[in-house]
């Protein structure tokens, strides 16, 4: 029965033959790599990470994932130059009882059509996991909405069991679409980067990190800022964009933009969408009074 399964596994893999660079059986546990010889399985003295030119078991190893879950796991993997895209799938199928995890692995280096800042043929091995892809804004680098959806709640916990302050800051560049309608959309974009570098560039500490809110809005977390603090950050922020001139494509421009904080020591009772909503209540109100202004 299970050999049946077996053949009828191999022989649907036949047809993806020449779509991976290697398909293999591995027993997660001991990271081996298996054989399937007169129908049976069996031991190789092969370690599966041995195929990245490593000795050692890999940090995220999603064959252990995949068996421990029982779900299907993706992930980017490096051999020299080249890419991989590495699928681990749990089988129905086990050795030594214990379900046998089925790893195709794809060479994508020269298929991967994902920002081309991220990966670039120069540029290969810089260091980035799918995580980034699936966590960071293509355009700005920054992370994006799904990131902060995660982050916020839990730095609001980590705040919570510390007894310390959580600042939230919402930063909205003034006249956007006067940038778009003006210089296009291709400025708009690189003005989005600049803008994007210029925040970056004001945090402090390791704890602080930005998102891509949406369109031309940024969060900015600040875990155990108190309000002074929080509000000195807010207008360093403001003058230090103020004073930069953006440099995009053949234009440079002097652009603006408007802050609203908010910072609270977090209880159980307040969720992230209450610090978004008190942030951006605060940025309505710089831009209320007039624009490039800090508020809360
Ligand atoms: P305010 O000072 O009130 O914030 O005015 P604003 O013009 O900045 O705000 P508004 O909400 O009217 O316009 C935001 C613009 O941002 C409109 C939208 O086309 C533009 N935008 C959003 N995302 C992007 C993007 O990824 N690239 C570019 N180039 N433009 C974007
Ligand atoms: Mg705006
Ligand atoms: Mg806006």
């Amino acid at each position: 029965m299970i050999n049946q399964e077996f053949e009828a596994i191999l022989s649907s893999l036949k047809l993806f033959e020449r779509m991976y660079e290697s398909i293999r059986l591995v027993d997660p546990a001991l990271k081996q790599v298996l054989n399937f010889r007169n129908n049976a399985l069996c031991d190789t003295d092969i370690f599966c990470y041995t195929y990245w030119g490593r000795n050692e078991v890999c940090d995220s190893c999603i064959a252990m994932r995949a068996f421990k879950e029982n779900k299907t796991f993706v992930k980017l993997e490096y051999e020299g130059e080249r890419i991989f895209l590495v699928t681990a799938i749990p089988l129905e199928l086990y050795h030594r009882s214990r379900r046998v995890v089925l790893e195709l692995l794809k060479d994508i280096t020269h298929c991967l059509v994902v920002d081309h800042e991220l990966i670039s043929k120069n540029d290969i091995n810089i260091n980035y996991s799918l995580n980034d892809l699936v966590i960071k804004d293509a355009l700005t680098s920054l992370y994006n909405r799904r990131y902060i959806n995660e982050r916020l709640p839990a730095d609001i916990v980590n705040m919570t069991i510390t007894n310390q302050h959580l600042t939230i800051i919402l930063a909205d560049i003034d006249f956007f679409k006067k940038v778009n309608d003006t210089y296009g959309h291709l400025v708009g974009d690189e003005v989005l980067k600049a803008f994007s570098e210029l925040l970056v560039s004001c945090l402090k500490r390791e704890s602080d990190w930005v998102g891509r809110f949406g369109g031309e809005e940024f969060l900015i977390c600040l875990p155990g800022a108190k309000p002074e603090k929080a509000r000195e950050i807010a207008e360093f922020m403001r003058k230090k964009i103020e004073s930069t001139p953006v440099k995009a494509l053949e234009h440079t421009l002097n652009i603006t933009a408007s802050f609203g904080v908010c910072s609270m020591k977090p209880s159980q009772a307040i969720t992230p969408d209450a610090y978004i909503g008190c942030a951006d209540e605060n940025l309505y109100k710089a831009k209320q009074g007039g624009r490039n202004r800090v508020e809360g």
